[in-house]
């Protein structure tokens, strides 16, 4: 059931192309032994088409059928579990628990959109009813609600081959939309890609969907993913990686005769402040959180709490030292790919020698070009704030420690900062005064702000935003995470006296979803 092809996934057929590349082991800086296709433009435009042919079939089904179809990917994924996790550690590093993990979350992620679409509110059904004796005007019956936008184009991410993936939080929120979806897999985890694409493709069979609902394309040059932008057929693009990729992407969108939604999010190095009461109460408890936050998953997240802020004094003394300590024993650990490796070397390398800053840990030199080990760097406040260079996300573990002289500078140092995921203040009750002359700047600059945590580990919920200003993201409204994802790929469409044998099912008279609506502005699930 499990076994790697090496195919591409279009229109339900898997299809080989001629030249082949295999993914590589970055634990042992091997190859692994399947050879997979590379995608190319001709492929892409047939997975685009299929998507489009049943892009309207696929937005009008009945919502328990989409919901019974996402449910069973992932029973699907979780049949294929342990060839997954097997595959997924051969071609990224990543250990088996974490991996198994990431799956845990991405197969309940599907089922947690399954269950928010049966509830009904993520249509945004409101219905003003006709005011025919209004004077001086009568008022037209007027509903809206919301419908899918048409075929998206994914790309997965490198740092989560499922979570951020095939069947990930872009594809889950797209399908549960009612969007057919086209993965443009990403180069480094081929193989991982195609099982999760094996289970979605067993998934459309068992529910009888049609095949165009869902395409995998392997990585081809940067041409395949250029034209799946471009396609008039695609009406959105969600896509985790980097901010140049992303950027070329995002231009590309936006510079079509059909300019398209595109949702990248891009990096973010996540300031952590640390305020004055409480790090003379447990300086070196929270210097232990933040260098496990620093180094989980070798530093690829994309909340890696990668600036740290506060205050000069013995307090941020005895931080350095036991965030140093620890920090210089973990051992050398393989990152995803040879060129996020060799990015993290060359940037850390480069600070480590740049007369700006002081090294207080320097990257341990390793015999496997995929291997790094963390790397700190320490500025004052007058240096960081006239070297907005320093501010670019650093994709490993790596951080700056910035000193600041008083609250106004680190308030200053808090209003100044680019656009960024998360924000975290470590506080006590005593630090709430300081603290809240921080907020406006951290809700302004950032989509989630914490506090006494570390913003590594994105909860999968209602309430949670992954995103923010841009570099954060390219749409600072939208989430990737959570619930509020389906809104990204639907639109609202207003409907005028219309009879209600043409309505939408949610904005019939009879209320046949039973969902809430927000009927002449009050909330409710009658009918009409
Ligand atoms: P990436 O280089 O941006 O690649 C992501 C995806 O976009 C891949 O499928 C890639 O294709 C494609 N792509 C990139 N640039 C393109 C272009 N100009 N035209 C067409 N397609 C393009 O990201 P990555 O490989 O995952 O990691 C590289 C860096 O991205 C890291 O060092 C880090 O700085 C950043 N990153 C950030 C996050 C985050 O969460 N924000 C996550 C991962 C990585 P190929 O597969 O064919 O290359």
């Amino acid at each position: 059931m499990s076994s790697l092809t090496g195919k591409h996934l279009i229109d339900g057929e898997w299809i080989a192309t001629e030249s082949g590349f295999k993914s590589h082991n970055p634990t042992n800086n091997t190859e692994n032994e399947t050879s997979f296709s590379h995608g190319n433009v001709d492929l892409m435009d047939q997975a685009a088409q299929a998507a489009a042919n049943c892009a309207e079939t696929f937005a009008s089904l009945p919502v328990k059928a989409r919901a019974d179809f996402i449910r069973t990917i992932a029973d699907e994924i979780d049949a294929r579990g342990d060839a997954i996790t097997e595959i997924g550690q051969a071609e990224t590093a990543l250990p088996a628990s974490r991996l198994e993990g990431e799956r845990g979350r991405t197969v309940g992620q599907l089922r947690f959109f399954a269950e928010w679409i049966e509830e009904g509110s993520w249509l945004g059904a409101r219905i003003d009813t006709a005011l025919p004796d209004r004077a001086p005007l009568p008022r037209p019956d007027i509903r809206v609600s919301n419908k899918a936008l048409g075929p998206v184009a994914v790309f997965g991410a490198s740092n989560f081959p499922l979570a951020f993936s095939t069947a990930g939080g872009d594809t889950a929120s797209a399908l549960a939309a009612g969007c057919p979806v086209v993965v443009k897999a990403h180069s480094a985890h081929p193989g991982t890609t195609e099982l999760v694409a094996q289970a979605i493709d067993a998934a459309i069979k068992t529910c009888n969907f049609p095949s165009g609902v869902f395409s995998m394309i392997q990585g081809g040059d940067q041409s395949v993913g250029q034209a799946i932008v471009k396609h008039p057929a695609i009406k959105a693009v969600g896509f985790t990686g980097s901010l140049a990729g992303g950027r070329a992407l995002f231009d590309i969108a936006a510079s079509r005769p059909d300019p398209i939604p595109f949702y990248g999010e891009l990096g973010s190095n996540n300031p952590v402040f640390l305020m004055p009461s409480i790090m003379s109460e447990k300086a070196d408890a929270i210097a232990e959180g933040w260098a496990a936050s620093l180094t989980m998953g070798v530093g690829q997240f994309c909340t890696n709490p990668g600036i740290i802020v506060g205050l000069k004094g013995t307090e941020l003394d005895s931080f350095k030292t036991k965030a140093i300590s620890i920090l210089k024993d973990i051992a050398p650990q393989a990152m995803l790919t040879d060129r996020i490796a060799a990015a993290y070397a060359n940037t850390t390398k480069a600070l480590a020698g740049d007369n700006r800053l002081t090294c207080l840990l320097s990257t341990q030199d390793t015999n496997n070009p995929f291997c790094a080990t963390p790397a700190i760097f320490e500025i004052d406040y007058a240096g960081w704030k006239a070297n907005s260079d320093l501010s670019e996300e650093i994709f490993g573990p790596a951080a700056f420690i910035v000193e600041c002289d008083n609250l106004e500078q680190m308030e200053e140092l808090s209003a100044n900062l680019i656009g960024q995921l998360t924000t975290t203040i470590q506080m006590n009750g005593e630090d709430t005064e300081a603290a809240r002359n921080l907020m406006p700047h951290l809700e302004r600059n950032s989509g989630r702000v914490l506090v006494n945590g570390f913003p590594t580990g994105v909860e999968v919920c209602h309430a949670m935003v992954h995103g923010g200003p841009y570099p954060a993201s390219t749409d600072s409204r939208s989430t990737s995470v959570g619930s509020k994802a389906i809104e990204r790929f639907v639109r609202p469409v207003c409907y005028q006296n219309m009879p209600d044998d043409l309505l939408p099912e949610a904005l019939k008279n009879a209320n046949p979803l039973g969902i809430q609506r927000l009927i002449d502005g009050v909330w409710g699930t009658n009918a009409l």
